[in-house]
């Protein structure tokens, strides 16, 4: 699953990706990464709803 223009660093596109011990943001422009929680997971979620509106 891709994120678009969801990188705090650039603005760039992050991608959702699992390393076999959880889900981790990886952000395809700069590489910025970030583990993350399930429950800050759905924050992305709502935060990409409100960039798309
Ligand atoms: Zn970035």
């Amino acid at each position: 699953m891709i994120y678009f223009k969801a990188c705090p660093k650039c603005r760039g596109d992050i991608r959702l990706q699992n390393d076999g011990t959880g889900d981790a943001l990886h952000c395809l422009q700069c590489g910025f990464e970030r583990a993350i929680a399930p429950h800050l997971l759905a924050k992305a979620r709502e935060m990409r709803r409100v960039q798309a509106a």
